[in-house]
């Protein structure tokens, strides 16, 4: 990164003020703020009442065209743009998704920026920092426990085995927990059935976590969630097993936001991290809503490309929370036009490849439909984005200038943004054009009604936000659709686990590619998070490691200094 220094290193260099301080800032009274150590701490939930009367800040999503393997920078853009709407003079929060440590221990990459706009302290964002993970982890495996326990003293419900659709889970990429056998051994030893693990932001409580409005809400979603069914096909609840009461105990903690602060002391809100695939892949609806109390602009990050976290952004988080958004903020690089053009292949951990980084506003162009497609996506919701073009160090003034092109054609405004190399100031052009974008406003609506039958839904996102040209239901899901209707579950939203590295199904078509079809595999229900997921394709919800782990260039020294944390 041509003479800055690393993240880790401006991570470690950064002057931390006091996090009570921070949270002043926001409004919440000290007896409300939780210390978790230095820079951190929880707020608890009656800060939500304590700052009711204050005025709704300006809602702002960022998004971004679909990325590349290596992501384009939706978390640093996010953080950038708060510090420029600070430079403006504006109070700005950001909301982030906690995590996994995952990826931080599997491939290269922390999650809370880069250079100059990052949220700190970066090593406890990476790794543990309060410990909702584990909490989210516990009340997951507490109810995997309590359905083995009920089977094997055969607790009146008439159980299934073969029907359990709840497995275990934990935040460590494994392949090897991918499928197995529970109960082996003598009978005393539980009833052996085939199992699996999923990674903890794959939890359906994960989930459930990030889209609950209050506690109450929390206990009875975690009652709703579904486990399985008895003998004779009736559903049965984490409430029927008894669980729900002691998973809300487990989350108690987990439920109130984490405080934290980016470089320049804005206050950053780091709460929850649901899956991107087979859940909604955005942070809290509670960070969210006290953010939007605590100044005037809050900014929240929807995973992945718009096509899916900015998708569910609207459609199954803001209908959850009731909440609007007043701007959206797409972000786009340089790189992913090149990579969109079709021209490179890139893999998943390896650099970029070199002839991608010659000055070519020509492949920019060329990889242009994903970023009219993109924009087109926000505007179907009533929201006109801001296109963020994310610099970097190996980009050329005219690729930048291509992208500005190809935004401004479409219609939309765009702005170069170099936060990571200079922070807030990097961002000021950005942060001008959204004030601008939220004072206008937006016409948000959702892209479908409640009403409308789940395979429609599916297929109205196919169509309208991914570019199908049509959708074809496995046997198996059409029975699976039939049935929710059926239950009841018809007037969920639906949540579409694809690849995120194309708008289509298809991880290997560039660009914005037509006349395919969405093949859906399977469908299933989370009903405790509200939401039915199709999944289209191969989805894992239990990462492996590579040939290189980024655990194993981790280490730390004799003064507790950790290296190999990017
Ligand atoms: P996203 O949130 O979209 O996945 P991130 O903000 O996490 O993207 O950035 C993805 C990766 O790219 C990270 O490793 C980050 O350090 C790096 N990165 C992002 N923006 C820049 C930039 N402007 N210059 C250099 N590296 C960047
Ligand atoms: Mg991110």
């Amino acid at each position: 990164r041509q003479g800055m220094p690393d993240n880790l290193a401006i991570a470690r260099d950064a002057l931390l003020r006091p996090i009570e301080e921070i949270a002043n800032r926001l409004g919440v009274p000290g007896e409300m703020v939780e210390p978790y150590g230095r820079g951190i701490a929880k707020l608890d939930l009656a800060a939500l009442g304590a700052l009711a009367k204050r005025q709704r800040a300006r809602y702002v999503v960022v998004s971004a065209i679909t990325p590349t393997p290596l992501g384009e920078g939706k978390t640093t853009t996010s953080i950038g743009l708060v510090q420029g709407l600070q430079q403006l003079g504006h109070s700005a929060t950001v909301a982030l998704r906690q995590p996994s440590m995952g990826p931080a221990l599997g491939f290269k990459g922390g999650a809370a920026g880069a250079g100059y706009s990052q949220v700190v302290p970066m090593e406890r964002i990476n790794l543990h920092l309060t410990g909702d993970i584990h909490a989210v982890s516990s009340a997951h495996n507490l109810l995997a426990a309590m359905v083995d326990n009920h089977l094997h003293h055969r607790l009146g419900l008439d159980l299934d085995p073969e029907t359990i659709g709840w497995q275990r889970v934990m935040d460590i990429n494994d392949r090897a927990l991918r499928h197995i056998v529970t109960g082996l051994g003598p009978s005393a030893d539980g009833v052996t059935r085939q199992s699996s693990f999923e990674i903890t932001a794959a939890s359906e409580v994960m989930a459930v976590l990030a889209l609950a409005t209050s506690l109450a809400d929390l206990r009875s979603r975690l009652g709703r969630i579904r486990v399985g069914f008895t003998r004779s096909g009736e559903p049965v609840t984490a409430e029927q097993i008894g669980a729900a009461g002691a998973m809300t105990v487990l989350l108690k903690e987990a439920i109130k936001p984490n405080l934290l602060q980016t470089l320049e002391h804005a206050p950053a809100l780091i709460h929850t991290g649901p899956f991107g695939n087979i859940a909604h892949g955005n942070s809290s609806i509670i960070a969210d809503r006290i953010g939007l109390l605590g100044g005037e602009y809050l900014v929240t990050e929807a995973g992945f490309g718009a096509d899916m976290g900015a998708e569910r952004f609207f459609n199954i988080k803001c209908r959850a929370s009731g909440l609007t958004p007043d701007a959206a903020v797409l972000v786009a690089t340089v790189r992913a036009l090149k990579f969109h053009s079709g021209r490179y292949a890139m893999l998943p951990g390896k650099p970029l490849p070199s002839a991608m980084l010659r000055e070519s506003p020509e492949d920019v162009r060329a990889g242009s439909a994903n970023l009219v497609k993109q924009i087109d996506n926000l505007r179907i919701h009533g929201v006109t984005p801001v296109v963020a073009i994310n610099a970097f160090p190996s980009d050329h003034a005219s690729e930048h200038a291509a992208i500005r092109d190809i935004a401004e054609a479409a219609g939309v405004r765009a702005t170069v943004s170099s936060h990571v190399r200079e922070g807030g100031v990097g961002a000021l052009d950005l942060a001008q054009a959204v004030v601008e974008a939220a004072d206008g406003g937006s016409n948000f609506r959702f892209l479908y009604p409640d009403e409308m039958p789940l395979d429609a839904k599916i297929a109205c996102i196919a169509t309208r936000l991914y570019g199908a040209a049509d959708v074809s239901f496995s046997p198996e899901a059409r029975r699976q659709i039939d049935s929710y209707q059926q239950q009841g579950h018809g007037h969920l939203p639906v949540c579409i686990a694809k690849t995120h590295l194309s708008l289509s199904s298809d991880p290997a078509l560039r660009g914005a590619p037509t006349g395919w079809t969405l093949p859906v595999r399977e469908v299933r229900l989370s009903a405790g998070a509200g939401f039915v997921y199709a999944l289209c394709g191969d989805i894992r919800t239990m990462p492996g490691l590579g040939r290189d782990p980024a655990a194993a260039h981790l280490d730390i020294d004799d003064n507790g200094e950790i290296t190999g944390l990017f």
